[in-house]
């Protein structure tokens, strides 16, 4: 093989179970949501069944971060956060013919207790919830014919519960 002019080698990978390399299908399925939530694994069962058992969205595009949405209530304190998860948004919702979008968030999320100093006072469920509130007008005031859904996972025990966060009319 002649020698390219780049700074790294391709190989197979090493030390995987088939010891092949594996040769998986492209999925052409079309999509038209996208679900941003938090990268917590503890919730990852939870979200996943949640939005294929009850919100019966089999194909969909997942933005998985820590904190989720955190970014769209903390633009004033981190704008860098949210113009890099606007980016990735905003991206999605204009290169595909998207027409919805889901916002998780949920209880003892590790990113809203690492950035406390932020809102030193709040109740971080009650700002978990008004956070998705804020995702939701953020997108309706760039995109109003998006359909956005947003959900609070709340811990029970060892159980995870779904609730849907509405915003209030008043
Ligand atoms: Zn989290």
């Amino acid at each position: 093989m002649p020698q390219e002019n780049n700074n790294y080698i391709e190989i197979k990978p090493e030390n995987i179970t088939s010891g092949e390399s594996p040769h998986y299908d492209l999925d052409k399925t079309p999509f038209d949501t996208v679900v941003i939530r938090c990268a917590d694994p503890r919730f990852q069962n939870a979200f996943k069944k949640f939005i294929i058992e009850e919100l019966s969205l089999k194909h969909y595009a997942p933005i998985i971060i820590g904190g989720g949405i955190h970014p769209f209530g903390s633009q004033v304190e981190m704008p860098t956060y949210l113009a890099s998860l606007w980016g990735q948004l905003s991206f999605f919702i204009n290169a595909s013919k998207l027409t919805q979008i889901i916002f998780i968030n949920h209880e003892d999320c590790k990113w809203y207790h690492g950035h406390k100093e932020h809102y030193p006072e709040a109740n971080l469920s009650k700002k978990g919830k008004e956070d998705l509130i804020a995702a939701m007008d953020h997108v309706h005031n760039v995109f109003p014919d998006v359909i956005v859904r947003t959900f609070w996972a709340g811990i029970k025990g060892d159980q995870i519960f779904f609730t849907e966060i509405k915003k209030k009319q008043r």
